[in-house]
Formats: structure tokens, sequence, C-alpha cells
């Protein structure tokens, strides 16, 4: 496949809610577009779900679009190994994903079937945001659960923790279950207070590097622990499965360096017998739509951070995502990423462009 050209579009979309975390509010998402074209006249999309701010993850918008513009795309134009530099999975894993949607696309094959799906849907979790105060919290995740929804998570810290969850649990019962997302606020000292949480799993207590106090803290909880942020490479989850640092694993293919790399977590995981769910990251439907096809892998049994988009865009890039009377959301079947992109809608949203041609 020889490509002709490689435009990145920096888009900037408002959310239908600023999304809030214990890392701050979010009103619109950002994010890198890749847009592949090929000689043969085919073309693919990939987003990179680098945030605005390196506060989740060290990959951030304005970085992403420099190593994407001054090192990646010149070297996949000009024929030189992606491996060449260091880092950067999120914006590699965009290359990857728009260099096989415009390959399966031409081939007539699903991004699903190429990666090995076995299903054609899958069950959808959702976040919930905190609210003021419990009352508040406890009355989306009731909303939530009424739309169908097979999962409901709350983002915690601490001293914003128990009180939130209890109303969750008192309001949703145990027919849905409940998960609490720490996104790396706890520490060792917190064992016994996080043991008297009310969760069914519990993502990401100890920071994102500590696999060894997540082994300590993992082998005294009774609760599922699950580890989000520090699965951040294929060798990452092999050295998690092997200290037993969580009893799960989240998957996110752009923090892992692309779709390929989180099929080799996955089977690991499967090989492990340790359950894996594939996480979201407010992607976009192009985003979406390539993990949807990799979330119904059969070894994903927990349900996924996939929710419809309407909870996100009024206006999505891609035509809309929606949650079923089973609470799943069906993986796109045609060709490629499967789903039509808006280009219209991307013009309109689009930030800053640049094209990169092969010479
Ligand atoms: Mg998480």
């Amino acid at each position: 496949m020889r490509l002709e050209e490689v435009e990145l579009v920096h888009v900037r979309l408002p959310l239908v809610r600023p999304f809030v975390t214990a890392r701050g509010t979010t009103t619109h998402k950002d994010c890198v577009l890749v847009h592949v074209r090929t000689a043969g006249g085919s073309a693919g999309w990939g987003e990179c779900v680098a945030e605005a701010a390196p506060t989740y993850a060290p990959e951030f918008v304005g970085g992403a679009w420099l190593v994407l513009r001054d090192h990646l795309v010149p070297r996949l134009l000009a024929g030189a190994p992606l491996s060449e530099v260091r880092g950067h999975h999120m914006a590699k894993a965009a290359i990857e994903t728009a260099l096989l949607d415009a390959e399966l696309t031409t081939k007539g094959t699903s991004l699903a079937t190429h990666l090995g799906a076995t299903r054609d849907r899958v069950p959808a979790g959702v976040v919930v945001e905190l609210g003021e105060d419990p009352a508040a919290t406890a009355a989306s995740a009731l909303a939530r659960a009424a739309e169908g929804y097979r999962r409901i998570k709350v983002k915690i810290a601490p001293g914003r923790d128990r009180e939130h969850l209890a109303a969750v649990r008192a309001e949703i019962g145990r027919t849905v279950p409940l998960w609490a997302d720490a996104n790396g606020s706890y520490t060792l000292d917190d064992v016994e207070h996080l043991a008297a949480l009310d969760v069914d799993l519990l993502e990401q207590p100890l920071r994102a590097g500590d696999l060894l106090d997540h082994a300590r803290l993992t082998a005294r909880l009774d609760v599922v622990v699950c580890l989000d942020e520090s699965i951040d490479s294929v060798d990452s989850a092999r050295l998690a499965l092997h200290l037993r640092a969580a009893d799960a694993l989240c998957v996110k293919p752009g923090r892992l360096g692309g779709l390929r790399a989180a099929v080799a977590v996955h089977d690991a995981c499967v090989e492990a017998n340790v359950p894996v769910w594939c996480g979201g990251m407010l992607e976009t439907g192009i985003g979406r739509a390539a993990n949807l096809a990799l979330a119904a892998l059969d070894g994903f049994t927990l349900p996924a951070d996939l929710s419809a988009s309407r909870r996100y865009f009024a206006q999505d890039l891609t035509e809309s995502f929606e949650l079923d009377a089973a609470g799943c959301i069906a993986v796109p079947a045609a060709p490629g990423l499967g789903v039509a992109v808006d280009e219209r809608l991307v013009r309109a949203f689009a930030v800053r462009t640049e094209r990169l041609t092969g010479r």
C-alpha cells in the first residue's frame, strides 16, 4: 500500500455536558485525527486519544501533533520504521488504525473480523461524574442504570468516595455492577479504607507506575482490583500479570501503542485467566468504532467503557452509536472501521490542519 498523503486534523468538539474527574473538568473533546490516502485511491482514519493536557497520560494533543508532523508521518511516508521513535504510543496507534482502515476497506473486511471478534454487540458500561453531593451522584447513576447500561462506574478520590458510593448503591442495588475508578489517587496506607468500600471492582487505586504496591494491595483486598493507567505497554501488562498486581486489566489501544498491542494484551490475559475489558477515552465515533471492534473479542468478559455517542456529543464525526434494549452497542460490520466519517463536520470542528505528502 503506497501512501500518497497523510493529513493531520486537530478537532475540538463540544461535549454535551462537562466531564468532571479528580483531575478537573473538560468541556470540549480535543484530539488529533490522522487521515491517510493511498496511491490506489483508498483512505483511512485514525484517532489519537491523547488529551488536551498531560494529566492522565504523558502524551497530549500539542505534543502528539508535533511528533506526528515532524517525526512519525515523515518516517511513514519514507517507509522507515515508526519504532525509530521512542514511546508516543497514542500517536503511533492513530497511524496504525488509519492504515488498517484503508487496507481493510480495500479488502472488504471489517476491523472486527480482522481482529478476531466473535460477537456482534458488546455490553456497554458508563462513567458517572461525581455530583455536588452523594444524592446528586446517586441520581445520575440511577438515570444511567434506567437507560440500560450494564455497569456503573463512579470516579472517586480521597474524601469523595464512601458516601457517594453508598448513595449510588442504595439507588441501583445489586442488579447493576458498581465500579469505582480512583485514577491512582490512594496509597497503600489506605488499604483498610479501600477494603470498606462497597464496590464490585476497584480501578487503579494506586499510582500508575507502582505495580509492586498494587500486588501487595491485591493480595490484601477481597474486591476485584483492576489496573488501567498502569497498563501502558505489552511489557507492563505481562509484568502485572506475573506479579499478580491486579485481578483484572483494562485495555486501551491508544495507550498500548495500537490495536495489535491491545490484542496481544487480551491474549495474555486470556492465557492467564484474568478478566479484561476495553476502556474508553471519550473517543469520537472514529475511535469508538475501533474500540467496539476490539471489545468484540471473546476475552473481553467485563463491560466496556463504551457509551452511546449522545452521552458525550450532540454531533459526532460519524453516525452515532446507540444503546440497545439489552444495554449493548452494535459492532460495526462494514469494511474497515465500518463507519462513515462526516468530513464536513471534521472541517467544521477543525482547529488546524496539515497535509504531508511523500516525495
Ligand atoms: Mg480508569
